[in-house]
């Protein structure tokens, strides 16, 4: 596996992260940015539509305005051409006309009524004040005394007002509150009065041209001020909580209004904030938008009022508490972030639910393929039954790793299988080996054999002749002697002796060299009755010794071999074990019918407790010529004896540990 399969990858770039991104991108991110966007656009309709409202009402109020003017310009005209009007100037009694201008003065519920001639002279009025100080060149009486007559907003300076009335000076008079935001003034107090001013045409007896100008001052008329609030804001046009008001401004001051200041007294004589003075009156602008009126926010609509002259006097206001508005829309945005609120929660779950399901199974692939890199690979992904392209991947992974993991299988399998057989032939080699050396050893020995066994048989020929000779002379030396040769008897016979062991030793060395030369004829033979045949022979060495005899006598079954040459072996086997024993001990003879090798057979077990061997001694007591007895000892006793018992097609062991005796074991093959 590579190392960048193992390495982990950045947080960022995981699947798992890219996919909740994707999940909840929409929710959290692009949603809430489609709200804002939708919000900010609501808001902004909204304001448009308020502004809109407001626009209507104020067409509204100045419409009324203008039929106030109007009907005033119209009522006044009409009592001015009225029979009425006629027969009080006709009338020769001087109160009826005063009388009837006081009857309609109260009639069109104006301020004042009165007739001026063409030089300005006042000739009748109502309430009665022919004071030359009132001014006649207003531009609306101008206008009249040339026939048009004209109704229009003029003000009326406090002396003015005073000349034609007292009370209505003291009407005027306000007192100025002082407002936030309106612009900085000295003035304490707004002692002019904003008048309805109309002025028409009329004649006098004879046909004099005069004007007739009325007037109704609206400062601090309420009347007036309410019927424009009641005809502009009904009830339902506004939401539970708002609520109308409409002002007339002189210049900057509120001289009648429905505003309310604390306690439920009513504004006047609080002023506009210089921002809508600035735009209404200075620059004759209409002002539609959010405004701070007197306490509170209102959706404004202001424009400037101008009287006779042209010039900007004072404005018209009507308006609505923005408050009730700003909750409603703050409440419908409650509504609506609350409503995503509920959305985004509740379908979070479901999204990350999907994502999960999509990131799950890859997690679970990549959470295997490192379990795997990490050598369990029996790891799956056990997914359920593929549904969808992840789950078809993970699926076939799982088959793709069942098929690696059975052929590491395998490939184990093979490892064990080769590493079984390596072993079974190295095995084999050691034993091929080994068996190599033995023959190497058993060549060698070989060899050794015959070339020992050629020098011996001609050593031994050699010394039979001179033996021969020394034996016939010995023997012609006694005739020779006769009866004399008593005398020399201990050496004659220690020289037979010893001319009769030169023989035996010869005799040995010419069985050694050439034993098949010596084979004699081979018979049936109980091996008990050989062991006890031997036994005699050796009766006096075992008595010198004080060695105990044990027999065993253990098979029935027979050998077919030379008897001598059994007894030999039997003889050689004791005499060793009698040397063994100097101090006395104990000698077993032992047969048992035992089969070697699927072959029918016995054993003849030769068993002392005399020295023992060592393990390297042991190794070599079938060697020719091996031995430990330096002065008796020939080293060609054993030897002798493998070979004999071989060629029967026997076998001869040895089991010895030192100190404890030694046993040897004859297996001869039963005689068939
Ligand atoms: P020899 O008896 O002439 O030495 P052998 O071939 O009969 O020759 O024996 C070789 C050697 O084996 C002996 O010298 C002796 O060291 C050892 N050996 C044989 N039999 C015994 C035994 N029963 N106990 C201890 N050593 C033995």
């Amino acid at each position: 596996m590579s190392d960048a399969t193992a390495r982990s990858v950045p947080p960022g770039r995981s699947i798992r992260f890219r996919l909740l991104l994707i999940a909840l991108l929409p929710t959290f991110v692009v949603l809430p940015l489609l709200l804002a966007v939708a919000i900010m656009q609501w808001n902004q309709k909204f304001n448009d539509t308020l502004s809109l409202k407001i626009n209507g009402d104020l067409i509204i109020a100045r419409q009324y305005l203008a039929r106030v003017l109007d009907n005033t310009g119209r009522h006044i005209e009409a009592l001015g051409l009225s029979a009425r009007f006629r027969d009080a100037v006709n009338s020769d009694d001087p109160t009826t006309l005063p009388r009837l201008l006081e009857l309609s003065r109260q009639e069109l519920d104006l301020d004042f009524l009165y007739i001026a001639d063409e030089r300005g002279d006042i000739l009748s009025s109502a309430p009665d004040f022919a004071a030359p100080s009132i001014r006649t060149e207003w531009p609306v009486i101008a206008s009249a005394r040339m026939d048009v007559p004209w109704t229009t907003i003029d003000i009326f300076s406090n002396e003015e007002l005073a000349a034609i009335a007292p009370e209505l000076a003291e009407r005027a008079r306000i007192e100025l509150v002082p407002t936030p935001n309106a612009a900085p003034t000295e003035r304490s107090e707004e002692t002019r009065g904003m008048v309805v001013h109309s002025a028409t045409p009329a004649r006098l007896r004879g046909g004099q041209p005069v004007v007739l100008v009325g007037g109704q001052l609206l400062n601090q008329n309420l009347d007036f001020i309410d019927t424009i609030n009641d005809l502009v804001y009904r009830t339902e046009t506004l939401p539970d909580g708002s609520q109308g008001t409409a002002t007339l401004f002189l210049d900057d001051v509120r001289v009648t209004t429905n505003v309310r200041l604390f306690e439920g007294r009513r504004a006047l004589g609080t002023r506009v904030s210089n921002a809508v003075r600035g735009a209404a009156l200075d620059e004759g602008r209409v002002w539609l938008e959010s405004a701070f009126v007197v306490n509170d926010w209102y959706i404004s609509a202001y424009e400037p009022i101008t009287d006779s002259y042209g010039r900007r006097v004072g404005m018209l206001y009507v308006g609505f508490l923005e408050a009730p508005f700003t909750s409603a829309k703050y409440a419908t945005v409650l509504i609506i972030l609350a409503a995503f609120v509920a959305v985004a929660m509740a379908s979070a779950p479901i999204f990350l639910r999907w994502a999960g399901a999509i990131f799950r199974p890859l997690e679970r692939v990549t959470a295997t393929i490192s379990r795997v890199e990490s050598g369990d690979l029996g790891a799956r992904t056990d997914l359920p039954q593929a549904r969808d392209e992840i789950g078809r991947v993970a699926n076939h992974l799982d088959g793709l790793l069942g098929q690696i993991q059975e052929r590491d299988r395998q490939l184990r399998e093979w490892n064990d299988e080769l590493n079984r057989r390596v072993d079974e032939r190295t095995h084999e080699l050691q034993l091929a080996n080994r068996q190599l050396e033995a023959t190497t050893k058993q060549l060698i020995v070989s060899e050794k054999l015959a070339a020992i066994g050629e020098i011996t048989a001609g050593v031994a020929h050699e010394i039979n002749n001179p033996v021969a000779v020394m034996q016939g002379n010995l023997d012609v030396i006694r005739s020779v002697v006769g009866r004399r040769a008593i005398l020399a008897r201990t050496e004659f016979r220690l020289l037979d002796e010893q001319i009769h062991r030169i023989s035996q030793i010869v005799a040995k060395l010419l069985q050694f060299a050439k034993p098949e030369e010596f084979a004699g004829y081979v018979e049936r033979h109980a091996p008990d009755d050989v062991v006890a045949d031997s036994l005699l022979l050796v009766r006096h060495l075992l008595n010198k010794a004080a060695i105990e005899v044990v027999t065993d006598k253990g098979t029935t079954r027979l050998v077919l071999m030379n008897r001598t040459e059994l007894q030999q072996v039997i003889v050689n086997l004791v005499v060793n074990a009698i040397h063994a024993m100097p101090e006395g001990g104990r000698l077993t003879l032992r047969t048992r019918d035992v089969d070697l090798d699927d072959q029918r057979g016995l054993t003849i077990d030769i068993a002392d407790t005399g020295v023992g061997m060592a393990a390297e001694v042991m190794e070599r007591i079938f060697d020719p010529f091996f031995t430990t007895k330096r002065q008796e000892g020939t080293g060609l006793g054993l030897s002798i004896s493998r070979t004999l018992i071989e060629r029967q097609g026997g076998r001869i062991s040895v089991e010895s540990e030192p100190g404890r005796g030694t046993t040897f074991t004859i297996w001869l093959p039963e005689a068939s």
